[in-house]
């Protein structure tokens, strides 16, 4: 038993689980019949034993298909908290596109966490991204999603048919993933998920208007009528936007008024994600710009495939491919510096940002990539990579959570100014990348080298922290 605390003790936080995941089927709303398809897969986890004694075959891997914000994540939490199981996530953009080199190993993780702490649901957001067809990539590149692929596969195969661990993913291209994907053991159930149709709409606003003082007479048919096309994600935005609406002007309920102006506002919105502005281009190309310049300044993201600031998915603003090209990224943790840099890079466009339009007009557009700095910072910290931390053990305990959400801020801090510092003195590379951006939407690695290797000031920068 001496061997069992000792063990219990070393236990490291899982780094996938989403705490506190408390979601309901009565959270989703405007699913009409695909809701039995789901509490079906809960009654894998609920009644899994009277499954196999029929000789029921309990999927490994439930495929959820369609498009951004119709709340397929939703429902992978609904079932997880239906079911009452643990609910792990990870986005596959997030392996591949950043840490090419570790997403074999991170599938492997998240897989052990999930079954140390079965049963559980894992949740594979945007699979597209690792799960491309085999072959379509081409380069080196190709190679390492060929190595998350397959580790994927063997951690499907090893759940096929035990009903405690269950893998949902999502995905907007079902067409492009890879045959061995949805070989039968593995995705082989498929559930659309359409964008929601008039009635949809209307029990979606009705969903979250729930939680909302509203006003007795809301008229929610005329809001779902003049939002035709919109999916969840716009129409809980329109509730929200309602809400702020009714706080300004010091009232205490929310009309249909304030619904039908901030469905406006959503309409306006999106089609300004549509058909962007000249401003608007600049703006994103000065954030993917910002991660590009300060990236290259770092031995181990450098490597830069390709910058984009085409529309990709409605999902995100635009992207730029890095990848880590030690060998020692391979396997396991990121080394020490290299997470610095890391967090520098994902806090470059607030940086620009403050650079480029003052500290009086932020927008929030670099609000995703602070957000990953932000998560980054906070591994460091409870890795015990922080100077001030280094070697403690237990070190997740609750009061000191608040203690490690400093030391997080202070490497955020450092790492900020930094990415400023990198900025600045490459504005000349920012201001023809952003250009290049701009005229041309996307640049391959020789034509971004290319300009680097013209107007890019390279320092090697000494270690920050
Ligand atoms: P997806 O995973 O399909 O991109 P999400 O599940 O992330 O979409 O949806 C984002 C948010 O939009 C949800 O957290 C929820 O607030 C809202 N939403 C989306 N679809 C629905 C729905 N069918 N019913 C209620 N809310 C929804």
């Amino acid at each position: 038993s001496g061997a069992r605390v000792r063990r219990a003790h070393n236990k490291r936080l899982p780094q996938y689980l989403e705490r506190g995941v408390d979601v309901k089927f009565s959270d989703v709303a405007g699913l009409g019949k695909i809701r039995l398809e789901l509490e079906e897969i809960v009654k894998f986890f609920t009644h899994g034993e009277m499954y196999r004694r029929r000789g029921v075959r309990i999927p490994g891997g439930i495929l959820l298909c369609g498009p951004p914000g119709v709340g397929k994540t939703l429902l992978a939490k609904a079932v997880a908290g239906e079911a009452g199981v643990n609910f792990f996530s990870i986005s596959a953009s997030q392996f591949v596109e950043i840490y090419v080199g570790v997403g074999a190993s991170r599938v492997r993780a998240l897989y052990q966490e999930a079954r140390e702490n079965a049963p559980s649901v894992v949740f594979i957001d945007e699979l597209d991204a690792v799960g491309r067809e085999r072959g379509l990539i081409k380069g080196s590149g190709g190679q390492e999603r060929d190595a998350t692929l397959n580790q994927l596969l063997v951690c499907l195969d090893g759940f096929e048919g035990r009903g405690n661990v269950i893998t949902i993913a999502s995905t907007n291209r079902p067409d492009i993933l890879d045959p061995a994907l949805v070989r039968p053991g593995r995705f082989d159930r498929k559930i659309f998920i359409p964008k929601p149709g008039l009635i949809g709409r209307m029990e979606i606003l009705q969903v979250h208007a729930r939680k909302k003082p509203m006003a007795e007479d809301v008229d929610y048919m005329a809001v779902a009528s003049m939002t035709d096309g919109m999916v969840g994600a716009e129409l809980a935005n329109i509730v929200e936007v309602a809400a702020i609406n009714m706080i300004r002007d010091g009232r205490t309920e929310i009309t249909t008024d304030d619904l039908l102006q901030a469905a406006q506002i959503e309409e306006r919105g999106m089609l300004d994600r549509k058909e962007r502005g000249p401003e608007t281009w600049k703006q994103v190309a000065i954030n993917e710009a910002a991660m590009a310049v300060v990236a290259v300044n770092f031995p181990d993201l450098r490597n830069i495939e390709f910058v984009t600031i085409a529309p990709r998915a409605g999902r995100e603003l635009g992207y730029v491919r890095m990848k880590m090209d030690h060998i020692k990224f391979a396997e396991g943790m990121l080394s020490r510096q290299s997470l610095l840099d890391h967090i520098t890079v994902q806090l470059a466009p607030r940086a620009a940002d403050e650079l480029w339009y003052g500290e009086g007009q932020l927008s929030t557009i670099w609000a995703e990539t602070a957000d990953n700095a932000r998560s980054a910072a906070r591994m460091f910290v409870l890795g015990g990579l922080s100077e001030k931390h280094h070697g403690l053990s237990n070190f997740w305990v609750a009061d000191r959570i608040n203690e490690i959400d400093l030391e997080a801020l202070r490497i955020m801090n450092m790492c900020y100014e930094r990415a400023k510092e990198i900025l600045q003195q490459n504005r000349k590379l920012m201001d023809a990348v952003v250009d290049e951006l701009v005229r041309k939407k996307s640049l391959t690695k020789q034509e971004f080298f290319g300009l680097v290797e013209l107007h890019g000031s390279l320092k090697p920068m000494p270690p920050s922290i």
